[in-house]
């Protein structure tokens, strides 16, 4: 993809161009490592955060038109200005999707599922893309979902109903399917949220689903962090192994180069903006503070990197 290709080149001279500035050597020594990563084939890319493995694994791109109100409190100028700062299109949109597989003491655990079958032509290319890597859909033991829109729980089971991951304990936040199993107050919701994947994904398997309470670990060794505002029980994970983090995100943001550079910026898609840009502003400063490396489910490709401050944003600056 044309426009991926040039954002990743475009961040990678800005990598270059941070890396030549004056830094204190105090600031240097306190960096950690960078993690071993590498791609191991198109659309999945591996990096080791301590004892653990993290890949990251793309369930391809959605691309439309760009238009106003797009960004509900910044102008289309602006938007498209900040699209050409980062050097991409202005006049559309291309949105990655990007899951994460973490294998650590033995677990292999899914962090989001993909489109399946009812996204875009151009997504739904996660079960190749981890066939690709080297992963079997059936040695998956959980899945961790960050929310239920439907970009993120449609590939749990296809048209005929069959599971994606047969051996995974599919694991959810309590919050979110409390809001979206609660028609009376998805009704009362700005917008009234469809609910239609929700439905089609988790009804028929409801007794099978664990629903567990942000802020604990649902997995041995995995945090869950609640985060809530783009929906309401959208939830991110984090993992420390041997004084490396990595932090999954969810959609904390879409677009780096507008929400990232811009975390007061707030995309149609949240819920309730305002819990959105609090969440999304603590958990890009601890990112940035922490030196965490995070995985985001919209972040460019390989959807892997850091979040660095940069004026009264932040930029990603991908791994490669
Ligand atoms: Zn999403």
């Amino acid at each position: 993809m044309a426009s991926s290709r040039r954002q990743f080149i475009r961040t990678g001279l800005g990598l270059a161009a941070a890396a030549a500035l004056p830094m204190g050597a105090g600031c240097a020594a306190l960096r950690s490592p960078a993690p071993v990563a590498s791609s191991v084939a198109p659309g999945a890319f591996r990096a080791r955060i301590g004892a653990a493995t993290v890949t990251a694994v793309s369930d391809g791109t959605a691309s439309s038109p760009l238009a106003e109100g797009f960004v509900r409190n910044a102008t289309l100028p602006q938007v498209q200005q900040a699209l050409r700062d980062a050097g991409l299109p202005t006049d559309r949109l291309t949105i990655p999707f990007t899951a994460f597989v973490v294998e650590h003491d033995g677990r292999r655990v899914l962090m989001d599922a993909g489109n399946g079958q009812f996204g875009a032509p151009t997504a739904g290319r996660l079960l190749a893309n981890l066939g690709a890597a080297g992963i079997d859909p059936r040695s998956i033991d959980t899945v961790l979902i960050s929310h239920f829109h439907g970009d993120h729980i449609n590939g749990l089971r296809d048209r005929d109903g069959a599971l994606a991951f047969p051996a995974a304990r599919l694991m959810v936040p309590a919050p979110e399917w409390d809001f979206w199993t609660d028609d009376a107050r998805r009704a009362a919701a700005p917008g009234a949220p469809g609910g239609d994947a929700v439905r089609r994904v988790f009804a028929p398997i409801a007794d099978s689903v664990v629903r567990f309470q942000p802020g604990g670990e649902p997995v041995a060794g995995i945090r869950s962090i609640a985060a809530y505002g783009h929906t309401p029980g959208h939830t991110a994970f984090s993992i420390t192994s041997q004084e490396q983090t990595f932090a999954y995100l969810g959609d904390l943001t879409n677009i780096a180069a507008l929400f990232v550079r811009n975390p007061d910026w707030a995309v149609r898609f949240d819920m309730d903006a305002e819990a959105a840009r609090q969440t999304r502003r603590r958990l890009l400063e601890a990112a940035a503070a922490g030196d965490w490396i995070v995985g985001g489910y919209h972040l460019p490709a390989p959807g892997l990197g850091r979040i660095v401050r940069r004026g009264s944003g932040y930029d990603f600056l991908p791994l490669s």
